[in-house]
């Protein structure tokens, strides 16, 4: 069975593009479709009971981090040879709600996740790579990051 589409989730740490390589290598052979998701956590800036008195302020730093990683996520494509590739950066509640959210949406059937990005160091498996194999409705790789 070959995939068809293939969604590699993509922080900017070291391991990122061993991670993109992998993918890029599965889909490769089947032509399978790649698209990269970067997950914008909503920032909670702890205004407590005034927060939803101040939309401006809510939306703000979701808005600059977003534009952001949008960059980021493009220079990381263009690095791996990927920049056709369909790019997604999306906000969400936590990084796992944000991959799982897309895959189902888009039909994903294979997510690609590292091992290891900024805050599984201490774990066997990254805290976001243990969240997407619970919940996720397709087959997940955990690509090791040494
Ligand atoms: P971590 O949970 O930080 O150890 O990250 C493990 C892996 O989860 C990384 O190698 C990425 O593949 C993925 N990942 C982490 N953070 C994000 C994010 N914000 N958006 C998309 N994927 C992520």
């Amino acid at each position: 069975m070959s995939y068809q589409h293939i969604l590699f989730a993509a922080d900017f740490s070291e391991g990122a593009l061993q991670v993109g390589e992998r993918a890029k290598e599965i889909a490769r052979p089947s032509g399978a479709r790649l698209s990269l998701i970067h997950v914008v956590e909503d920032v909670n800036i702890g205004l407590g009971g005034g927060y939803e008195l101040l939309p401006v302020l809510s939306e703000l730093p979701d808005q600059a981090l977003s534009q952001e990683a949008r960059t980021a996520l493009g220079a990381l494509a263009e690095k791996l040879g990927l920049k056709d590739a369909e790019q997604w950066v999306v906000n969400a509640p936590s990084t796992k709600e944000g991959i799982l959210g897309a895959a189902k949406e888009h039909g994903a059937d294979l997510i690609v996740v590292g091992s290891h990005g900024r805050h599984g160091l201490a774990l066997l498996l990254g805290s976001t790579a243990n969240a997407v194999l619970h919940g996720a409705p397709c087959d997940v790789l955990a690509v090791r990051i040494r």
